[in-house]
Parts: structure tokens; sequence; C-alpha cells
């Protein structure tokens, strides 16, 4: 198996080289990753800018390659144009700090991975639940293990990625596996006020996660409760249930707006 291995914490995260290490036994494993912290930065992609790409070494072994870019630049990068073959697997993470409801819309690791699907390839992001530095990242090393390597094997339609968060817990802790939903929680934002040592103000985001319960299969509540969740997401934005309202809504106004906006099925209006 020749697996892809990227983040958004950057090149010299720990979770990044905790899971290309728990990977290496299932075969080839490259790292090609941002060359710095790239966190909240979604699916960005570097359009303005040329990519630098330096190669990463550790005790005279090649582990991948540094990329002045994004965690999607990354991703694009290695599998059109910088490895020799075609990952089977691009597994991203393991992120610090937790990439459930709404922070899966901001995350680079989660974006790194979607661009793995997008690209045609299985692909799984890992976020553990602590933004502590040195956090327990045993039981979610197993656990990328053992994902990644039935990943292939599940089936997954086009486009559909596997996004897991797993307790900073030692694995004897870990309460089971839940397949959950993207829930509802949300950040309750504020920005805070400072001012620079020559007096000009600046600004710098603040908040508190506010978690929305009420849900037992949402990804927060499995992982708030001790156990690994599992959520299978994909980047289609389409609401199809309010798809179908407006189609037949649409269907019933008054002829004036039916002509200018062409009729239900989206066809032009005729003249
Ligand atoms: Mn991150």
């Amino acid at each position: 198996m020749r697996i892809l291995v990227t983040n958004d914490d950057g090149i010299e995260a720990r979770g990044l080289h905790a899971l290309a290490d728990a990977l290496r036994p299932l075969g080839e494993v490259v790292i090609v990753a941002p060359d710095r912290q790239q966190s909240a930065v979604g699916h960005a992609l570097t359009v303005s800018e040329p990519l630098r790409v330096t190669p990463v070494y550790a005790h005279g072994q090649h582990l991948g390659y540094a990329v002045t870019g994004t965690p999607a630049d990354c991703v694009k990068l290695a599998v059109t144009t910088l490895l020799p073959w075609r990952p089977d697997v691009v597994a991203s993470g393991i992120n610090h700090g937790r990439n459930t409801a709404v922070n899966i819309l901001y995350s680079g690791t989660v974006s790194a991975a979607t661009e793995g699907t997008l690209l045609g390839i299985p692909s799984i992001a890992f976020s553990v639940d602590s933004y502590d530095p040195a956090a327990e990242l045993a039981a979610a090393a197993a656990i990328a293990r053992g994902l990644v390597e039935l990943l292939p094997t599940l089936g997954l339609p086009p486009g559909t990625l596997l996004n897991v968060n797993i307790p900073a817990l030692p694995p004897e802790r870990i309460r089971g596996i839940r397949i959950t939903r993207q829930g509802r929680s949300l950040w309750r934002d504020w920005y805070e006020r400072r001012h620079d040592p020559w007096g000009r103000e600046y600004f710098w985001l603040a908040g508190e996660y506010v978690l929305a319960d009420g849900d037992p299969d949402a990804d927060d509540i499995a992982l708030t409760h001790g156990y690994v969740s599992i959520t299978p997401i994909h980047y289609a934005l389409t609401d199809m249930v309010t798809f179908e309202r407006l189609r037949h809504h649409l269907a019933t106004l008054s002829v004036p707006l039916s002509h200018s906006l062409g009729n239900a099925h989206g066809e032009a209006a005729q003249p």
C-alpha cells in the first residue's frame, strides 16, 4: 500500500509523525505537508505565489517534503506532480484539536482529505481531542493504522471521506467506536482588542466552543463521552430537502417571475 500523509499543523507537528510512524508497517509512506502551521485555512489553494518544496529527512531517511502552501495544495501537488506513484490512500492528521461539527468547514486537516477524494483517492482525516502538543496519541495512532488498512476495501462512494476524531485518552480508557453524523455545535466568537508596542490596535480571534446537545449520534457527543467518532462526509453542499421544496414552490409562482427565472426545471424562459 502507498500512503500519502499530510496535515495542517505543519511538518514539525508531533501528530503528523505519529501518523506516519503508525502507517509505515502498511507499506510505503511519504509525507507532503505544509512547512508551517496552517490550521483553519479550510480548502484554500495558493494561486498568486509559487510553491517551494523542501525535502525532509530524519536520521538520514527521506520522509517526504515540506511545502510553502496549504494542506489542499500539498495533496494536489503531491498527487498530480510530485510523487512518482499514485497513492492508494491519503491520510491527514493527526490534528491537534477536534474536527467536529462546524470545525469541519474550517479545517485544513479535513480539507486535505477532501482534496484526496476530489482526486479519486480513498481519504481519511484524523484528529485527537486535545490542543496539548504532548497529548496522548497512542490510541489515535492505533485507530489510524487499522482504518487506513481497511479504507480501500470499504467501498466508499466517490467524494465520500471519513472524518475520525479520537479522545485524548490512553487506549484502555476509550469506550469504543461510534459511527456519527456532523453535529451542530458552534463557536461563540469574539475578537480580543489589543494594542501593539506602538499603541496601534489589533484584533485576535478568540471564542468558546458551545456543545449542541440532544443528538446522541452527533460527532461531538460521542467524542465527549469517550468514543472514537467516525463520520462519513461529502463536500456536496446542496440542501436536497430545500432543493425539492423550492422546485415545487417555484413551479407554482406567478407568470412574470417564472418567465424571468425560467421554469422549475431550470430551462430557459421562452420569450
Ligand atoms: Mn490543525
